[in-house]
């Protein structure tokens, strides 16, 4: 593993701080940089990701989303020494039980094939009616910090299934997510737009103040 700095150094502009955002999954890390930006919780901190730290990715062997995005901080957060913030997400079927849930990233098998998964899905609603088809994306956040202390929160979107996917933005189900209150899915909006109303950027703002107090 690189290992930067242990929890900051000091720098010509004061001490240099540093945020590991604890996943391997690049759109999710663009999202993340977008939504703290936005919810000004950066400030002077640089931000990277944990595959660009050479840090592997732990087996993510919870049964919540809240077990694995406190199992993937705290990972990162010892392996690096570093403040960690670890989130987990999904998609959630009201007519499956909420499933996939957990199991989103690897629901027709292999790890992060976001096209099978989809697809697989589909399949499985297919004939299920309008009225059956409502589903939520769901995110569970957290920050580690290297001296113990963690804080957590949670975020939803809710919408309905399509019956085909649409858009070409976002990842993994976004193009069959139709937001509450949109005829477009989550994969047809903007990024700000998206990030405006996601799960994940609900979770993270409410992170932001505790982040903002990395360098406040
Ligand atoms: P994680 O990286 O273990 O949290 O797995 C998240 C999985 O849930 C992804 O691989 C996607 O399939 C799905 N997912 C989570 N958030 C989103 C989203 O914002 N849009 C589309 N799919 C998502």
């Amino acid at each position: 593993m690189n290992r930067p700095p242990a929890g900051g150094t000091a720098s010509a502009g004061g001490a240099h701080r540093v945020l590991v955002l604890a996943t391997h999954n690049a759109h999710k890390v663009r999202e993340l940089r977008a939504i703290l930006a936005e919810a000004d919780a950066l400030g002077p901190l640089e931000v990277v990701g944990a595959s660009e730290l050479g840090v592997a990715a732990p087996l993510e062997d919870g049964l919540t989303f809240q077990e694995n995005a406190l199992l993937k901080a705290r990972f990162v957060a010892q392996a690096t020494g570093l403040a960690a913030v670890g989130d987990d997400s999904g998609l959630c079927v009201a007519a499956l039980g909420g499933a996939p849930g957990v199991f989103s990233a690897r629901w027709a098998g292999g790890h992060g094939d976001d096209a099978a998964n989809l697809a697989l899905l589909l399949d499985q609603l297919r004939d299920v009616p309008e009225k059956g088809r409502a589903a939520w994306f769901e995110c569970a956040a957290v920050l580690a910090l290297p001296g113990g202390g963690e804080h957590a929160a949670t975020g939803r979107m809710e919408g309905r299934l399509a019956y085909e996917p649409r858009g070409a933005g976002g990842f993994g189900y976004d193009p069959i997510l139709i937001p509450d209150g949109f005829n477009v899915t989550s994969a047809e909006l903007e990024p700000g737009q998206k990030n405006a109303i996601s799960h994940r950027g609900k979770a993270f703002r409410t992170l932001a103040p505790a982040i903002r107090a990395l360098w406040c």
